[in-house]
């Protein structure tokens, strides 16, 4: 064996190192290392710095701030966790601590939940573990050595012996060995934990680190395993990297839909109706109208024909679309009703709540028979579904049990489904724009068919399918990312992102072609050739959830929604009693226009009335006194913006009309 190696950076070139050098070693030297580089990339796969180079690598530095560096970054700082709750908790039992986005948590098995103090103590302690730079050092165990070392640890155990080939296993492949890190102390003992790596070179490279808040969560997320509570921390390359994600959180949390949703009077989540459900008051209502009234008239104008489907449909339709298939779970159970018979005779017909309207939507087609001349046939409707998503995974109206879709199903030729496509990003678009989003989305990506054997269709149907979309996009002028093998089973799709004020991105609108649903339901054209075809069905929805986006609404506009949506666009404040009469006339002037306003005729003084109208985030105040009753004008206060005296009443009902006609997004 040779004392030499050769090592490559990732344009190619070569450096010869002496046998056993480190990786890190072979980043130095191709002249690799710049900045804080914290993993690396060898032959595609990511490896520790300390790790032993093979020759004829490829090796690629992976820097601190990059989403892959900041992964290992926050991986290894919950490994920094574990070991200060097991200082300080001796009995607490690790289960698992993975990076998330933004952060990391671990699950602990503990006798009493943390609290606000612990979370100060565990931080402490992880400074102390952080200053004393304890390597991360890696070793490899067969099965049996690590449940030893794991004895007194029942979930480590429970990975090490049932997590074969599942996303927990620490091995790889299947059988081998183990790999453990230890975070060497400086007495040289050492806090061992299972793990598949890559990690940090010693604690002392976490840059910056808080830990965030404590929840209940069960292990492996089954309601019949133990709760473990679970701590939630963030870590990042630089202080300063920190404290702009906290600023953002601050920003995120002050404008929370649920929290503004309540302190504006729009929607709550009453605990009697039941989790993940809504009711919307007057004042969020007439927002969701307003969204409601985009969406028909928008859909109309582009040759979408509306349709009403009920909320329930009978088991065999959802048997026929393939739910009970594959969508079961997140189905709510079926209902027993017209039950004939007595006894273990007695038999009913079961109904479910709809999770999706497609299959109603394909009832419509189906019923009667459909020529290439009733194509594309574009069904539209504001559908509302219900969906069984797990207690812990409910948020507000962003993720919700019951919700309205602008979902619409596209039946269309196969040479109608670039045109379609093409209708769709355009129609995309107008609404992104429309609602104040800017001239595009932020990240749009075309998902392309994953591993043949685990999809329906022919070849040929997806590969036109994708090259429809494909050139609908080119066409679009967009820029779009491509996510090989990311579409679902049954058709590629496009989906769309778009960033919000404080630059949160969300995902909204997917563009779905079907080859599934077709095919079960025997959908069928006559074409020109007097033959029967197939049609190319695409399912869509722009606001993706009305509810969902009416949350980001809130949140991406701070509560303070542009005038043509504002649940009250105008407030008259009286200066003094006697202007009340006046004033009734100006929101009667106004609302003849079929504009929203209303006269604040309360004891408030005039200060506590124009207060309480702000932090309500009312476009427009006016305010009228004498002076305004005898020139017939009102004192514009513009939520934004300069005060403007002596405007004559109809001068500004009229200036408002426009601003809503326009869907100026204030
Ligand atoms: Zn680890
Ligand atoms: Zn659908």
């Amino acid at each position: 064996m040779s004392d030499q190696i050769v090592v490559k950076g990732p344009d190619g070139a070569g450096v010869s190192l002496p046998a056993g050098a480190t990786v890190f070693d072979g980043l130095r030297s191709l002249g690799l290392v710049r900045g804080q580089v914290v993993v690396a990339r060898v032959d595609g796969r990511l490896r520790d710095l300390g790790s032993t180079a093979s020759d004829g690598a490829t090796l690629e530095p992976v820097s601190a701030g990059s989403e892959e560096g900041r992964a290992v970054l926050r991986h290894s700082t919950a490994h920094v966790m574990a070991q200060a709750v097991t200082d300080l908790f001796p009995d607490a039992k690790p289960a698992v601590g993975p990076p998330i986005e933004d952060g990391f948590y671990y699950d602990f098995d503990v006798r009493e939940p943390f609290t606000p103090d612990d979370l100060e103590r565990i931080e402490a302690r992880m400074r102390e573990i952080v200053s004393e730079d304890q390597p991360f050092r890696r070793r490899e165990l067969d099965r049996d050595e690590a449940l030893g070392l794991f004895a007194d640890q029942p979930y480590k155990r429970e990975i090490l012996q049932g997590s074969a080939g599942t996303e927990l296993d620490p091995s790889a492949p299947d059988g081998g060995p183990v790999s453990v890190y230890d975070n060497v102390r400086p007495d040289g003992s050492v806090w061992p934990d299972l793990c598949r790596g890559p990690h940090l070179p010693t604690t002392r490279w976490v840059p910056a680190f808080a830990l965030q808040r404590v929840a209940g969560a069960y292990w492996r997320g089954d309601e019949r395993r133990p709760m473990l509570q679970r701590i939630y921390g963030t870590a990042w390359e630089s202080r300063k990297a920190l404290a702009a994600h906290l600023e953002r959180l601050e920003q995120a949390r002050l404008r929370d839909h649920r929290r503004l949703g309540r302190e504006l009077d729009l929607v709550s989540f009453p605990e009697e109706l039941g989790a993940g459900l809504a009711v919307w008051h007057p004042r969020g209502a007439v927002v969701r109208m307003q969204m409601e009234d985009y969406a028909r008239s928008a859909h109309l104008a582009r040759g979408y024909e509306p349709v009403y489907t009920p909320h329930l449909g009978k088991a065999g339709l959802w048997e026929t679309s393939g739910h009970l298939d594959f969508y079961a779970e997140s189905m709510y159970p079926p209902m027993e009703v017209d039950v004939q018979g007595s006894g273990e005779h007695a038999r009913g017909h079961y109904y479910y709540p709809k999770p999706m309207n497609c299959p109603f939507h394909v009832l419509v087609y189906r019923s009667r028979t459909r020529s290439y001349r009733d194509l594309p046939l574009r069904l539209f409707e504001l559908g509302t579904v219900y969906r069984h998503e797990r207690s812990g995974v409910i948020h507000g109206l962003l993720r919700a049990r019951g919700f309205t879709q602008d979902d619409s199903h596209i039946f269309c030729t196969a040479d109608q489904v670039v045109d379609e496509c093409g209708r769709i990003i355009e129609f995309t678009l107008d609404v992104y724009r429309d609602f104040g989003f800017g001239d595009g989305a932020a990240r749009v990506a075309l998902s392309t068919r994953p591993d043949k054997a685990a999809t329906v269709g022919t070849d040929a149907g997806w590969a036109h399918a994708e090259d429809a979309l494909r050139r609908a996009l080119d066409a679009s002028g967009l820029d779009y990312v491509v996510d090989e093998g990311e579409g679902a089973f049954y058709g590629p799709k496009i989906d769309f992102q778009i960033t919000d004020s404080i630059g949160r991105a969300w995902q909204l609108t997917t563009v779905q072609v079907d080859f599934n649903t077709p095919e079960r339901f025997a959908l069928a054209y006559a074409g020109p050739d007097g033959a029967e075809h197939r049609p190319y069905m695409i399912h869509r929805a722009l606001y993706g959830s009305l509810d969902r986006f009416f949350a980001i609404l809130v949140e991406h506009y701070d509560g303070a929604f542009p005038a043509w949506l504002a649940p009250v666009q105008a407030v008259v404040v009286p200066v003094a009693d006697r202007h009340h009469g006046y004033g009734a006339r100006v929101v009667a002037a106004l609302a003849g226009r079929g504009l929203r306003a209303v006269l604040d005729d309360s004891d408030d003084t005039m200060g506590a009335k124009i207060r309480r109208h702000q932090l309500q985030r009312v476009p427009y105040q006016l305010v009228v006194g004498d002076r305004e009753e005898v020139e017939g004008t009102v004192a514009v206060r513009p939520r934004r913006g300069d005060r403007r005296a002596g405007v004559a009443s109809d001068d500004f009902a009229a200036q408002l009309a426009d601003e809503v006609a326009r869907r100026r997004a204030g």
